[in-house]
């Protein structure tokens, strides 16, 4: 597929999720904190010359933003998310890269938030005549599925109306991460019925483009293994039941893999063959980034205990050791690194002309 570099919104995006499921592929999607994991993502994307998606959470776009910020009224998260956007939109062209641009897990507590941003996408809109954004999440899988779907719904019909998409939560996604804490969610909400991902296409797919993160035994974060079985097959069952019911084509839902870090090559090809199009990896890049600046600060060491003096004499001076550029520039090249291995996994390696 020949696409565009650039932020890919609107029909762009829809007709990119279908070839990725017509081809067997996936994007990543990583969590971007500042401006060093977004770049260090689209370098990613320029390596194995396919577009990326970057995504920011609730505590990830108010880290963007800065920490000391108030965030009472979610103001720092949402200028955050903007402001994060902005700088996606401004370097995108000039890596060359498609990038898909999106916000991540919303629950009820924080709609203000992505509200906020929705807003701010719409007067972006009014100027430019396309979103700010390419789409945005929904996370009401604590709430009963009928307000799900409603709040879901109503938001779709909002967007929609800028050609953007909407991806939900049915079943939820269990383990931690930014202040979504499920560890302690019972067996069952770990797995979603095939019924529920029914309703949910009837409410919203006549409303406009949805993605749906169902949950299949999937976790956010690495833990060991065995403590939750992923069953990928939910997935399947799921597409074949709406198939039948609706008399659709093959794979008629759009699927998002979320808590990706930590599986195995192989049950990510299952997953990506039973319709999944995009798979969040978080864990696995924050690893990638920590660990090799972990390994240069005990290697440098003796470098790094004082501005002047080293091993190599008391006078020498130390500034190149302690310039942040020299240990952030190692963990950016980690996160591309983790994500070229992504795109080989999620079967999008090679499949686009950029
Ligand atoms: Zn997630």
């Amino acid at each position: 597929m020949q696409i565009k570099p650039g932020v890919v919104t609107g029909n762009a995006l829809k007709e990119l999720f279908a070839y990725c499921k017509e081809a067997g592929a996936a994007l990543p999607s990583v969590n971007a904190i500042g401006s060093h994991s977004a770049n260090a993502a689209m370098a990613a994307a320029k390596e194995a010359k396919a577009p990326i998606i970057i995504q920011f959470s609730h505590t990830g776009a108010q880290f963007y933003g800065g920490k000391s910020l108030d965030n009472s009224a979610q103001q720092a998260s949402i200028a955050g998310a903007i402001a994060g956007a902005l700088h996606v939109r401004t370097l995108a062209k000039v890596y060359g890269v498609p990038v898909v641009l999106h916000t991540d897990h919303c629950a009820k507590k924080i709609l203000p938030w992505v509200d906020g941003v929705i807003a701010a996408g719409e007067e972006y809109f009014a100027r430019n005549g396309e979103p700010l954004f390419s789409s945005h999440m929904l996370d009401l899988s604590e709430q009963p599925l009928a307000e799900n779907i409603e709040i879901s719904a109503r938001t779709l019909a909002r967007i929609a109306k800028m050609n953007m998409t909407l991806e939900i939560e049915l079943g939820i996604t269990g383990g931690e991460e930014d202040g979504v804490d499920n560890s302690g969610v019972e067996h069952d909400k770990l797995y979603t019925h095939p019924e529920d991902v029914l309703k949910a296409y009837d409410a919203l797919g006549p409303l406009g483009s949805f993605t749906v993160a169902a949950a299949f035994g999937n976790t956010h974060g690495v833990y060991a293994a065995g403590n939750v079985k992923l069953k990928p097959t939910i997935l399947r069952d799921s597409q074949q039941y709406i198939q039948a019911q609706r008399k659709t084509g093959p794979k008629p839902v759009n699927f998002v893999f979320h808590g990706g870090s930590g599986s195995s090559p192989e049950e990510i090809r299952e997953a990506v063959s039973y319709g999944v199009v995009k798979m969040n990896i978080d864990t696995d890049t924050q690893w990638a980034f920590t660990h090799p600046i972990k390994q240069f600060m005990d290697e440098k060491g003796a470098y790094l205990l004082s501005q002047i003096g080293n091993p190599e004499g008391p006078e020498k001076p130390n500034k190149k050791y302690i310039d942040p550029r020299g240990w952030l520039n190692i963990g950016e090249k980690g996160i591309t690194a983790r994500l070229v291995e992504a795109f080989k996994d999620l079967g999008a390696f090679g499949k686009f002309e950029l």
